[in-house]
């Protein structure tokens, strides 16, 4: 948790060894006070190397508010490769994937973090599915794993519309099970307007990511377009206002896939901020 108690304080995704998000020293050239973690590689795991980065952290004055774990083997490449490859859905790694969000659930307590994100993968819409069952199971596992530990287990949105998310939640069951909101992603997976997703799983978002991007001309069955914070199709007036209707007071993390183009990453963010500020204002205002 954020120590100001401010509402809406800006943060970044970052990453420490691996992952897509920028460097801990960007984030803090960038002002922002808050980061969700791209979990580091396991040597980056231990105790040791966790006391040594949370004295890290504390010295630029950042708070990490998520950790969000990712895996070996998995690939965004286009929405096919998504739905063989993400999170706990592809069954062959299923059990090794989940062993290793234990370990990024034990990291997360290590640094004094209260929740663990993750993409969960391609839920099947179906929930006859065999593949529905097997993954409810596993999620449920994960969950009574981090709630032993006092921490919430955050889905990532965008891999499914709003009820078909939901109707999961629902069926796993469990009280430490919630959301990280991205709606950008509901745009490039093509799977609902993000403004009234938001306001539908509103009771369950914990964390937010502010991502942006336009719609595929074939939306679900290509990418849509990643875009700088503003020049995208998500209305982020809407989406402020919004996660006020939802009563949502928490970080807003900005996220911004480019890690190939630093520079670049390291600019669009600082324009994000900036406008982001400006749209905090002028809630204020109200
Ligand atoms: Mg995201």
């Amino acid at each position: 948790m954020n120590d100001t108690n401010e509402k809406w304080p800006l943060g970044v995704f970052a990453s420490i060894d691996e992952g897509l998000g920028v460097d801990l020293d960007i984030a803090h050239e960038l002002g922002v006070t808050t980061v969700h973690l791209h979990a580091p590689s396991r040597v980056s795991r231990t105790p040791a190397a966790a006391q040594q980065f949370s004295e890290r952290l504390a010295a630029v004055g950042l708070t990490v508010t998520v950790v969000f774990a990712g895996f070996e083997g998995e690939s965004y490449v286009d929405i096919p490769t998504v739905q063989r490859t993400i999170g706990l859905v592809p069954s062959t790694t299923r059990q090794e994937r989940l062993r290793e969000l234990k370990d990024i659930i034990d990291f997360s307590e290590r640094l004094g973090v209260d929740a663990t994100g993750l993409h969960l993968g391609f839920v099947p819409h179906d929930s006859a599915d065999p593949q529905f069952g097997a993954l409810l199971a596993t999620t449920r596992l994960a969950c009574d794993y981090a709630a032993q530990r006092a921490i919430n287990i955050h889905l990532e949105t965008g891999q499914e519309p709003a009820n078909v998310l939901i109707d999961f939640l629902q069926a796993v069951d469990r009280p430490n099970l919630f959301v990280n909101f991205d709606p950008a992603n509901m745009i490039l997976y093509g799977c609902g307007e993000p403004i009234a997703a938001l306001r539908a799983i509103g009771p369950y978002v914990r964390s937010v990511h502010c991502k942006d991007a336009l719609w595929s001309d074939r939306p679900g069955e290509t990418w849509g377009q990643e875009m700088p914070l503003g020049e995208g199709a998500v209305d982020f007036a809407a989406y402020l206002s919004t996660l006020d209707t939802i009563g949502y007071t928490g970080p807003l993390t900005i996220e911004r896939e480019i890690p190939q183009e630093p520079g670049r990453q390291k600019t669009e963010i600082g324009q994000a901020v900036k406008l982001l500020r400006r749209l905090k204002s002028d809630r204020e205002a109200l």
